[in-house]
């Protein structure tokens, strides 16, 4: 009886670094979880711990090709997310954001569900506004290397928003800003991920440009706490809603940081910066603090500390 009264939500995306937090959380708001996934970034190490769970249910399929399944909610977080590995095949990273937005509000339309975008601080490109409201449009460079993951996301966000006009499906569109946390893939290149294997090895700390470009790092349980609130929302709430951390670093600050509580001893060495690098972002989060009454409490040492304690338990296992 309990079974059928279980709310059922398909995670696309959901053994990634952040698609695994969130079946993990759904599971616990004791819901019936769908996690789909063609393991391009993800790992079933991120969701073997759940398999045992009658609850959960594992389909790998490419969220680019349509699939049928019944469900009250959907969460949309398939797509690349490193720089690295959303460049490695740029036409697949449009059509993912592109495509997968077309199926996944195609699916929410044909059975009613309620539908999560994860979209990004990338739909603002390099901003010329700082902190960055949700009002603001965005400078970004439509033929550039990053393009295929801003210009994917910026067009998945016009779907959402055509279809909830055009077609009344209910949106949640999440603007999240850089997230960092244990089980995010150690080699994806993103700069936690980097400094924290570069420090944990002793290795020279690859600091891109002159490292004072900023970023606002936020912890990953912070995060889904943010869209667990946003999915519950009445259907009023559609975002664009910032998610992110205001506390803003630079690049250097941020290796200072992770030196000091690895104890290590690498030091830092300059490289080149690769295109179109936004020089700064920071989130304005008062939309999300109003709607949501939701604002991160992880502080980024705090964060960190926990996050080099699981680089650091992959590295003795040989990772
Ligand atoms: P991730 O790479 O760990 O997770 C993405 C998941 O999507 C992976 O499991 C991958 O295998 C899967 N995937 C990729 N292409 C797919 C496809 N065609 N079909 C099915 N599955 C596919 O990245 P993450 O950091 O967990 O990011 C999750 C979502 O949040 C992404 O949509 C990302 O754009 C968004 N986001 C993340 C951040 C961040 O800082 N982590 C910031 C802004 C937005
Ligand atoms: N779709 C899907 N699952 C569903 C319903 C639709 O994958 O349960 C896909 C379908 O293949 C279509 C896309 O979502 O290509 C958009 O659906 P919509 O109904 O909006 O468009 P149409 O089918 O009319 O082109
Ligand atoms: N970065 C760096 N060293 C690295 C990896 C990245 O200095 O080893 C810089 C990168 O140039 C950017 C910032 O860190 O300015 C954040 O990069 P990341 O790839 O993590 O995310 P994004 O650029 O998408 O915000």
């Amino acid at each position: 009886m309990k079974d059928i009264i279980k709310k059922r939500v398909l995670v696309t995306g959901g053994a990634g670094f952040l698609g695994s937090f969130l079946c993990e959380r759904l599971l616990a708001e004791d819901c019936d979880v769908i996690c789909m996934d063609n393991f391009f970034t993800g790992r079933k190490a991120n969701i073997a711990h759940l398999m045992d769970s009658p609850y959960f249910e594992l389909m790998r399929h490419d969220v680019t090709f349509p699939f049928y399944v019944e469900v009250d909610e959907i969460y949309n977080l398939a797509c690349p997310a490193s720089p690295v590995h959303y460049q490695f095949d740029p036409v697949q990273t449009t059509k993912t954001s592109v495509h997968g937005a077309i199926n996944v509000l195609g699916l929410a339309k044909r059975v009613k569900a309620k539908v999560f975008q994860a979209s990004t601080s990338e739909v603002y490109g390099d901003p010329s506004i700082h902190p960055q409201p949700e009002s603001y449009w965005g400078n970004v460079n439509s033929i550039g290397i990053r393009s295929c993951y801003d210009e994917g996301k910026r067009c998945a966000e016009t779907l959402f928003f055509d279809y909830h006009r055009q077609h009344n499906v209910r949106i949640k569109v999440a603007r999240i800003f850089n997230t960092y946390g244990p089980r995010m893939h150690p080699h994806d290149g993103r700069v936690v991920s980097n400094f924290i294997m570069q420090a944990l090895r002793n290795e020279n700390i690859t600091i891109y440009g002159d490292g004072l470009q900023t970023r606002s790092f936020c912890y990953c349980s912070d995060l889904i706490e943010g869209w667990i609130r946003l999915m519950a929302t009445g259907d009023d709430v559609t975002g664009p809603i910032n998610i992110g951390n205001p506390g803003e670093f630079t690049m250097i600050e941020l290796a200072e940081n992770v030196i000091d509580l690895t104890n290590s001893k690498s030091t830092l060495v300059f490289e080149d910066l690769p295109p179109d690098d936004p020089k700064q972002r920071k989130p304005d989060i008062t939309l999300a603090k109003e709607k949501l009454g939701w604002e991160p409490t992880v502080p980024l040492r705090e964060g960190l500390a926990k996050t080099i304690e699981y680089f650091d338990s992959l590295l003795k296992q040989g990772e």
